[in-house]
């Protein structure tokens, strides 16, 4: 059965910045689990992916543009150090802060006494990945799941 939308699909993947080891992987833990075709991954590993069956391995070079996004400049924003509970902090960490959009990765610019500037682009905006991908499993989704947008159980969401 090959990968289209509307279909299922179970992989495992590593991702690296191009030309460098593997900063993730999910090798150490089940595969991941998503309904194709509904922007549950990012754009070029959904192109990636299109046609290929269970069984499957293969590299994908992925621009920044159909990852994550470019960097964009003038995305600091002034945080109170309180919404960031008792964390220790550093330069260049990257930490979750719940935002108004709902929680976000974003890196620790700059620590003050009582407020903290953090770059709100995405940790991987701006760069060109590299995807390791096996394809494990391929299988039709329910109903349910199309309507959901995402996956039901193995790998997926429990509700
Ligand atoms: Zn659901």
């Amino acid at each position: 059965m090959k990968i289209e939308k509307d279909r299922v699909v179970r992989f495992h993947y590593s991702v690296a910045e191009a030309g460098q080891a593997p900063v993730e992987t999910s090798r150490d833990r089940d595969p991941l689990a998503i309904l194709f075709g509904h922007g549950n991954i990012i754009p070029g590993l959904e192109k990636a992916m299109e046609g290929r069956e269970a069984g499957e391995s293969f590299k994908a070079e992925v621009t920044a543009a159909e990852a994550y996004g470019e960097r964009r400049e003038g995305m600091t924003q002034r945080v109170p150090k309180k919404h960031f509970g008792d964390q220790k902090l550093s330069v260049g960490q990257q930490v979750v802060l719940n935002t108004s959009f709902g929680p976000r990765a974003v890196t620790i610019e700059k620590v003050g006494m009582s407020v903290v500037d953090v770059d709100l682009n995405h940790p991987m905006a701006g760069k060109d990945l590299t995807f390791d991908i096996e394809i494990v499993e391929v299988r039709e989704a329910s109903t349910e799941e199309i309507e959901h947008g995402h996956v039901h159980g193995d790998g997926g969401h429990h509700h």
